[in-house]
């Protein structure tokens, strides 16, 4: 019924990731006849180097520094702007930032759980909260067209730090 973005707030091999996003970005392309151009494609792998969500205004001086020269504001824009109608890419508003999908294609909860420690975000997908988002809605008798969840918290490697730094307090304490 859940399923997560598996390792995104775990310890991984990341370099996995981005692959595995940038042959999913080629092969929706191939289906629905996009065209991934250079600066889509670098675009979206910028997006991927971290699960960190990323601004348009950090995406576009990265994108200058990979490029060697500057970039017109619009070139990021409308780049973005593609990976997020294909589904590649998702904006977190509160954050007015943007993170990889790891499953596009696939069904959506729109559910990420945002780690207030170190900015990762993770994205899940649970059918039974959409059900239940649906009937809620059913039964205000609204049209539910698309819905947004933002969860914040620690991820599982912050909560370990941190229960690892109390456990080394107590520690001092027992010392003396
Ligand atoms: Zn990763
Ligand atoms: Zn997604
Ligand atoms: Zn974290």
């Amino acid at each position: 019924m859940l399923s997560n973005s598996r390792s995104a707030h775990q310890p991984h091999n990341h370099l996995r990731c981005i692959n595995a996003a940038l042959d999913r970005a080629r092969d929706l392309c191939a289906q629905k006849n996009a065209r991934l151009t250079p600066t889509r494609e670098r675009v979206l792998n910028l997006i991927w180097q971290s699960h960190q969500p990323l601004g348009a205004y950090q995406l576009q001086e990265q994108l200058a520094k990979l490029s060697g020269k500057s970039i017109a504001p619009p070139t990021v824009y409308r780049a973005i702007e593609f990976l997020v109608n294909l589904g590649l890419v998702h904006r977190i508003p509160s954050l007015n930032a943007f993170i990889g999908c790891p499953f596009p294609n696939s069904a959506h909860s729109n559910l990420f759980m945002i780690c207030q420690n170190c900015g990762s975000a993770a994205e899940a997908t649970h059918s039974g909260l959409n059900d239940l988002l649906q009937s809620a809605s059913n039964r205000a008798q609204f049209i539910l067209k698309s819905q947004n969840l933002e969860l914040f918290g620690l991820c599982l490697q912050c909560n370990t730090a941190t229960t690892t730094n109390g456990e080394q307090v107590n520690h001092d304490y027992t010392n003396d």
